[in-house]
């Protein structure tokens, strides 16, 4: 049984501690539970506890996971492809890496649960090059469940039901968390995204019908199909059932991984020493970086009733995103911290579209201008009208989230911009001319 305040994704962590691969250990602690009950369900009625789980995709995007599986569920063509997006590159962002490493086979066991859903014959985790130590301890559960019949031909000896796994590196491209360009890079191809539509659960891995979910999406499937999509959607809010795991870092005094109620009051997570413990400073806090470098900023003193839920954060704006939470107190400058964001962009860009790929450089630019400022009056607006059109041009999420912590930034902290610009030069230089 699940209930809210207490562990739901994390709960075998300690249990599997010795060896997380443990096939044994894992089915006496619910383990493929999950699989065996899917089998004997109508598969429509496995889509509708789906939606009535209202599970919003893990990645980043929070598009529910039951309208994706229904329209997977609907495409035509055989065979349908199911892959894993373990390609975590968002910096502040380490929940995929902590689920493989303590409880691999809850993500296997959700995989298989779509493999059985969709009649397909081959899963993929696409998992972060850079996750190097990981790919044996994944290796590993994929042999267990191999052994244990959890996998390979006749899975629980149903005839018919062959279903395998296989792990792909990524190489260390950013983009590639993208579904499209994670695709092209399992086929072989330079992971760049694609023009949508079509849809890839239409047109996806080799052309061919393909569901794309996160490491944690399909880690929550088994407790879906386990536990009810009721009970599930108790766990978090109307709009957003479960829990969320969520990476706390910066300027707080407990930072890691913890496990969240979508629904828990933000304040909480910052100062109750269960959370983040308050300032590990000293000083006042001063805003969060929601969701990875491609998520809103807030400033926490205007996020006193804030709830830490999709509804809560589209409230005010902001969004969950992957589950990053990167806090800063006030001895940083936003302009400083915004010159880290698009060095980042500027490096990860994948330089198919120009809005991006030149773009990013010229906001970086703009910005390296505001910290040594060296603006000039008319400038700010130049540099609000570049965000715009990388928004607005470029033809992937990459692109179009580079300015969101930029725009949200510029609403809350005006003042540090304004002084960043030097106006004496402006009028020196009119003198001169
Ligand atoms: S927006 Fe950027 S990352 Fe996306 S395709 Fe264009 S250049 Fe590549």
């Amino acid at each position: 049984m699940v209930v809210r305040n207490q562990a739901v994704l994390t709960a075998r962590f300690n249990k599997l501690q010795a060896d997380p691969t443990d096939i044994d250990a894992f089915c006496q602690l619910d383990g493929y539970a999950g699989l065996k009950k899917v089998v004997e369900m109508d598969k429509t009625a496995v889509l509708d506890e789906l939606d009535r789980a209202v599970l919003l995709g893990r990645g980043g995007a929070a598009y529910p996971a039951g309208k994706k599986w229904r329209h997977l569920f609907y495409a035509k063509g055989q065979p349908k492809y199911i892959v894993c997006n373990a390609d975590e590159g968002e910096p502040g962002t380490f929940k995929d890496k902590t689920l493989i490493e303590h409880d691999p086979l809850a993500i296997i066991e959700g995989m298989t649960i779509a493999g059985y859903m969709f009649d397909s014959p081959q899963g993929y985790i696409y998992i972060r090059g850079e996750y190097r130590n990981l790919h044996r301890c994944l290796r590993k559960a994929l042999v267990q469940a191999r052994t244990a019949n959890f996998l390979g031909e006749n899975i629980l000896g149903i005839t018919g039901f062959n279903y395998d796994i296989k792990i792909i590196s990524g190489a260390g491209a950013y983009v590639c968390g993208e579904s499209s360009a994670l695709l092209n890079s399992i086929e072989g191809k330079t992971g760049r995204p694609r023009v949508k539509p079509p849809h890839l659960a239409d047109v996806g891995l080799y052309l061919q019908p393909t569901l794309v979910n996160n490491v944690e999406s399909y880690a929550n499937i088994p407790v879906i199909i386990r536990e009810g999509g009721a009970a599930f959607k108790a766990l978090g809010t109307e709009k957003g059932g479960g829990t969320k795991l969520i990476c706390l870092t910066g300027h707080v005094k407990n930072r890691g991984l913890f496990e969240v109620n979508l629904g828990t009051p933000l304040y909480d997570i910052l100062y109750s020493e269960k959370y983040g413990g308050g300032s590990s400073t000293g000083r006042p806090l001063k805003f969060i970086h929601f969701g990875g470098q491609s998520g809103p900023i807030g400033a926490v003193a205007q996020l006193k009733d804030c709830l830490y839920s999709y509804d809560g954060l589209w409230a005010n704006n902001l969004a969950i995103g992957s589950g990053a939470l990167v806090v800063m107190d006030d001895s940083v400058s936003i302009i400083d911290y915004l010159n880290s964001v698009a060095a980042f962009f500027a490096h990860e860009s994948c330089g198919k579209c120009t809005p991006c790929r030149i773009g990013t450089l010229r906001i970086l630019e703009a910005l390296e201008k505001f910290q040594k400022k060296e603006a000039v009056p008319g400038d700010l607006e130049v540099f609000e009208s570049m965000l715009t059109h990388v928004t607005q041009l470029s033809a992937c999420g990459l692109g179009q989230s580079v300015a969101t912590s930029m725009v949200s930034s510029l609403k809350l902290f005006p003042e540090e911009f304004e002084l960043a610009i030097n106006r004496q030069t402006a009028e020196q230089k009119e003198v001169l001319w």
